[in-house]
């Protein structure tokens, strides 16, 4: 299998190669040049697969140059019993229509675990695989918890160093603290005055930066992205959807070849994405329900053919959704307009000079069979887990709720569509203790972190996950706010201090 970049403009690549490398040359996302067909007999067979070799099942069809020792070994590594539990992953059955698929029992208590546990292990094989002798240089920009889970996958792991920014005012304490007080040899953090957009805007331009490469190169490194730009963190989160829906056989809610619908709380579009590549190889998916928070520009999007980021950046309390540029997306136009680069290219131009494009009627009709977009405001996130909480006896974190809400509205608008729809669940409500107890306890008034925790745990009886204990008492490692202009030389200066 080899890969393509989004944009046209590069050849075929290897799977290492695109991993390693991040971001395409000329800008774009990298691409598998086809996409593999799972037969009904062989997902009937992964019924009965333990994570670890669903993973490797669904890895091999993509990661062809590595061998098939290499992909056990990483997917060990990644999904160890110590860090992730007996089983990875979890199906939580809500009601005869509708099931949680929890994805958040790794070290940070987020899904992003999921990928970024497997990717570090991924692009360490693939260094040397390129016979690479330079240091990877890891720049994550964050909207909360992909830095975190960065940082865990990444920390000491020979051959790379990571730095992370964040948006100072733009994250939950608990991601804040989690990132602030990592440690490790290889780590820095950094929050930046700014929104997570121009993090990400800044660390994509610092990767297209000639000047900026070689300067790197003559010290010994070379830059790479864990974003979801990265073809090595898309292709982990594959492997939960056919998972989610072998565990939905298993409870007896589905039965071997029945529809199934999802429903993703959707911020850089990679999640859904995934599930999107999950259907094109033949998994029964119906519909993709992406749910966006106010910062509703994905489900704009479907519902009108309009990209258009010149629009107000809200906060809300599903910060890791609060993104108004969704990259991921080209990956899925590219695939809508039959892999033809060069239109890609136009919109996504259009997109940098004029802050919007727009996609003709008959390419959206095609996403459209696909997807369908929900809004979900801060009150009717709040309104889901309250009512999740006393009516299933069940809580969620605020980006899980977005998606039950849409969930529940799509059911209601659709009411002959019978399917049964698993919701991604993204995070660990501890995470978001504040505003969890907002929806659960409107009486309540925030305190500390640590409090807060203590105080959902009494209100509710959930247990407070163990990465999450004693944060408030960890030595703050990391306490500089930057201006985005200074990245580059900061970055310059954690590396010669490191070398
Ligand atoms: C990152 C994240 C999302 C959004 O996922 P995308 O792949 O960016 O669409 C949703 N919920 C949580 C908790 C996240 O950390």
């Amino acid at each position: 299998m080899l890969y393509k970049s989004s944009r046209g403009a590069e050849g075929l690549m290897t799977s290492a190669y695109a991993i390693k490398m991040g971001l395409a040359e000329d800008g774009g996302l990298y691409i598998p040049a086809q996409i593999p067909k799972f037969t009904q007999e062989d997902i009937q067979e992964m019924v009965e697969m333990d994570y670890h070799t669903l993973t490797v099942k669904i890895l091999k069809e993509f990661l062809t140059d590595y061998t098939y020792l290499e992909l056990v070994s990483a997917t060990d590594a990644a999904y160890s019993e110590k860090k992730f539990g007996a089983k990875p992953v979890k199906l939580q059955i809500l009601s005869n229509s509708t099931g949680v698929y929890e994805l958040w029992h790794g070290p940070t208590c987020a899904f992003k675990d999921m990928a970024l546990q497997l990717m570090p292990q991924l692009l360490t094989r693939a260094l040397e695989k390129t016979g690479e002798d330079k240091k990877v240089v890891i720049l994550v920009a964050t909207s909360g918890d992909t830095g975190k889970a960065a940082l865990e996958g990444f920390k000491n792991v020979e051959g790379t160093e990571i730095i992370v920014f964040y948006p100072s005012e733009g994250v939950s304490p608990a991601q804040q603290l989690q990132m602030t007080t990592t440690e490790g040899n290889n780590v820095k953090v950094f929050g930046i005055k700014g929104n997570f957009d121009d993090a990400q805007r800044a660390v994509k331009k610092l990767f297209v930066d000639a000047d900026f490469a070689k300067e790197l190169a003559d010290g010994g490194f070379i830059l790479s992205s864990a974003n979801s730009i990265n073809w090595g963190r898309l292709v982990p989160q594959i492997v939960y959807y056919f998972s989610a829906y072998c565990d939905a056989i298993k409870n007896d809610v589905i039965q071997f070849g029945d529809k199934v619908d999802f429903a993703v709380p959707t911020g850089n579009f990679g999640d859904i994405l995934a599930g999107y590549y999950a259907k094109e190889m033949g998994l029964p998916i119906h519909k993709l329900i992406c749910a966006s928070n106010s910062n509703d520009v994905l489900t704009e999007f479907i519902n009108t053919g309009v990209y258009n980021k010149n629009r107000e950046f809200v906060k809300t309390i599903s910060p890791s959704m609060d993104i108004l540029v969704s990259s991921n997306l080209e990956r899925l136009l590219y695939h809508m307009l039959n892999l033809d680069g060069a239109k890609v290219t136009e919109y996504m131009n259009d997109l940098q000079s004029k802050g919007t494009y727009n996609i003709p009627g008959k390419i959206m009709e095609k996403i459209r069979n696909v997807f369908a977009g929900y809004k979900v405001t801060e009150q009717e996130t709040l309104d889901r887990m309250q009512l999740t909480h006393a009516v299933k006896n069940y809580l969620v974190d605020p980006h899980t709720a977005v998606a039950l809400e849409a969930a529940n509205r799509y059911q209601n608008d659709n009411p002959t569509d019978k399917h049964f729809c698993i919701v991604l669940s993204t995070a660990n409500p501890y995470k978001f203790s504040k505003d969890v107890l907002q929806a659960v306890d409107k009486d309540y008034v925030s305190q500390t972190v640590e409090s807060d925790m203590q105080h959902l745990q009494e209100k509710t009886g959930m247990e407070i996950p163990a990465p999450l204990q004693g944060l408030a008492k960890k030595p703050l490692l990391h306490q500089d706010i930057i201006e985005v202009g200074e990245m580059k030389e900061k970055i310059k200066g954690f590396l010669i201090k490191n070398s």
